[in-house]
């Protein structure tokens, strides 16, 4: 099986160069103009006036998750394919035990549950308990190839952390050789805040929004970044929403801490103006943390250009109306999750690239796609266009003028926060395995997904 694109724009050293890529057996065996094969033995696809990107690697969804309101309205199937329209061929999806069972059964049950996966996936593991065997439970995951543990300080009274716990995970995920993942939001304080709200009434998805506070996130980033220096353990945190949050992430990085930063679309692109309305309109912009203001999306940007952020993932996690409507009386009951695994790539080229002047390609692929790979231990098998690497390619068509942002989903949900968003462009092929799978924005062939075990953090790992 073997195959070439011609004339691909790609980007090498922050520049647009057209070259030629020769796929075989599923990997990029060439890249340059003319290789020397026979055309005649070979598919060839021109690829002139499109922009060519390693496919891209989501750090953060949740698929088949399964909550108090139901299952999320995506199984590994539906969402799959949506992340593949979308120009996303990697996914790093969550293992929640319950309490008292292992991490290592956890992990064997998520794993069954992902086999319907049309891209390729892996696991961050979450200890939701610190038990006496949960040091070695971490290390057999990272002996397995799960190398990255996922802690939550929200959500007390299910699967939130305590600090000593907390610490505990640090300590043993550093001596594995893994990276911790977390979860920013003072659980204690939200709770107070929510539960006053309710008890004075006020139970709209506006109080959703008002209970979670910016401080209640920073000051958690800074608790985590303090428990992570003193264990010495690498810190990545997921969804980061708020310019204060932004500040002590910024400072730990000057001081030479591995600590690495996420944003999702969502807090780039939409403002808190959403929860304005009545309960219909407002119920689907429930996560959390919440939106913030119009001067966070800016800071956002702006640390994405000085590289304070390192990843964009979308925490895709929809929920139906219905789902929604849970919490119709009581805004403690909506379940918390927006969908946004197949919008991550028109929304950072339309709302950066064509808007900005400190967003480029460069920076889109990075966080798109190299950066997630690097930190995560999947770089350069995934996340680059490097001889070798597997050959998950989206060839992106900017010459479609504005439009609504194309419909991803195979599911049906009744909750796209980006229904009102226009975007210029599409994924319009997309190359997984070395085999066109989505031609025009249509999955036209599928294959099974494979899941990824991953290499340790690397301490050297320099993200751009
Ligand atoms: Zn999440």
């Amino acid at each position: 099986m073997h195959m070439l694109i011609k004339n691909a724009g790609i980007v090498t050293n922050g520049k647009l160069e057209t070259t030629d890529i020769y796929i075989r057996d599923g990997k990029l065996e060439r890249i340059g103009k003319n290789p020397e094969i026979s055309l005649t033995t070979c598919n060839t696809i021109d690829a002139g006036g499109l922009i060519v990107l390693p496919g891209g690697v989501d750090p953060h969804v949740h698929l088949h998750l399964n909550t108090p309101a139901g299952y999320s309205a995506d199984d590994f199937r539906t969402g799959s394919e949506a992340a593949l329209r979308g120009g996303t061929t990697t996914i790093i999806d969550f293992v929640t035990p319950h309490k008292g069972q292992s991490l290592v059964d956890a992990l064997d049950e998520r794993i069954a549950e992902a086999t319907g996966s049309i891209i390729d996936y892996s696991f961050h593991v979450s200890p939701v308990e610190w038990r006496t065997t949960t040091a070695k439970e971490i290390e057999t995951c990272i002996e397995r190839g799960f190398t990255s543990f996922k802690v939550y300080m929200a959500y007390q009274d299910s699967i939130g952390l305590k600090e000593d716990a907390l610490f505990k995970v640090m300590q043993s995920v550093a001596k594995a050789g893994g990276i911790v993942t977390a979860h920013c939001e003072m659980g204690d304080a939200i709770d107070n805040l929510r539960n006053s709200y309710f008890r004075e009434g006020k139970v709209s998805p506006l109080y959703h929004a008002l209970s979670r506070p910016p401080e209640t996130e920073s000051n958690a980033v800074k608790k985590a970044i303090e428990l992570a220096a003193k264990a010495s353990c690498p810190l990545y945190i997921v969804h980061v929403s708020s310019a204060e949050s932004l500040q002590h992430i910024r400072k730990a990085q000057l001081n030479n801490q591995k600590v690495f930063a996420e944003t999702c679309p969502h807090y780039l692109v939409l403002n808190e103006s959403e929860y304005q309305g009545a309960f219909d309109q407002t119920a689907a912009f429930v996560m959390s943390p919440p939106l913030r203001k119009k001067t966070d999306n800016e800071a956002l940007w702006e640390a994405i250009h000085a590289k304070v952020v390192q990843t964009i993932g979308t925490d895709h996690c929809p929920f139906t109306l219905s789902q929604k409507s849970a919490g119709r009386n009581d805004f403690r009951k909506i379940p918390n999750g927006v969908p946004g695994i197949g919008h991550r790539l028109n929304l950072l080229y339309s709302k950066g690239i064509c808007l900005r002047n400190d967003f480029d390609f460069d920076q889109l692929v990075n966080v798109f796609a190299t950066n997630p790979a690097k930190i995560f231990g999947i770089y350069p098998q995934k996340g680059a266009i490097e001889v070798g690497s597997d050959a998950d390619l989206v060839l992106y068509n900017i010459r479609i003028p504005e439009q609504d942002l194309p419909d991803t989903s195979s599911s049906q949900y009744d909750t796209d926060i980006y229904k009102t968003i226009k975007t210029k462009g599409i994924p319009e092929m997309v190359l997984f395995r070395g085999e066109v799978v989505v031609d025009k924005g249509i999955v036209i062939h599928q294959l099974k997904g494979r899941l990824l075990t991953r290499g340790l953090f690397d301490n050297k790992t320099g993200c751009h």
